[in-house]
């Protein structure tokens, strides 16, 4: 897999960075879930994405095994002061809409690789999730959030050499895609 040039894609699709992380570096923490069941962003318990549907700790971490490479994106936008919400509000949804749409990409034209996204909050491809009532709608699209399967964002940027915050003044979306080829029973 050309994981370089999927992340080369991804700059060009309007990320503000794109680049290849170590999948070794994404290690699921109990605390961290633990402060996702808080459930501050209202997520917890009402959709696939999120725990407890997405598994515990210990099944999203071999989850996350089961692929062989990875990219991180993210977009980070100049607010004009701390009290930018216009600027936060349209970061925010930019940076929505390409992970949904680059995610949409990738499976299009790279049918024989599994990819698993994850991103920020619960799963937000329907108006109202299904859960817990009907199935998920379109499980292909389905993206997890990362604070939900145990995974310190700061940490995993760290640990890449990868920027998690762009200085003062600057606001950062930060979503991953976890890659492998498709098993085929031939
Ligand atoms: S795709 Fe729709 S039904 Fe499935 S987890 Fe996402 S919001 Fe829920």
């Amino acid at each position: 897999m050309d994981i370089e040039r999927i992340a080369q894609e991804a700059r060009e699709f309007g990320f503000t960075l794109a680049a290849p992380i170590s999948i070794e570096t994404i290690n699921p923490m109990t605390a961290v879930r633990d402060m996702c069941s808080v459930d501050k962003c209202r997520a917890y318990g009402k959709n696939w994405a999120c725990p407890p549907a997405c598994g515990s700790v210990e099944d999203c971490e071999r989850n996350i095994k089961r692929y062989s490479d990875a990219i991180i994106v993210q977009t980070t936008a100049q607010l004009e002061d701390d009290f930018d919400f216009e600027g936060m509000d349209k970061a925010a949804k930019m940076h929505g809409y390409n992970f949904v749409s680059f995610h949409d990409f990738l499976r299009e034209k790279y049918p024989g690789t599994e990819i698993l996204a994850l991103g920020t909050g619960g799963c937000m491809n329907c108006k109202e999730c299904t859960y817990p009532d009907e199935p998920c709608r379109f499980p292909e699209k389905m993206v997890h959030p990362m604070e939900g399967y145990g995974i310190m964002i700061s940490d995993v940027c760290k640990r890449n050499g990868i920027p998690y915050n762009h200085g003062r003044g600057t606001l950062t979306y930060i979503g991953c895609y976890l890659l492998k080829e498709r098993e085929t029973n031939l």
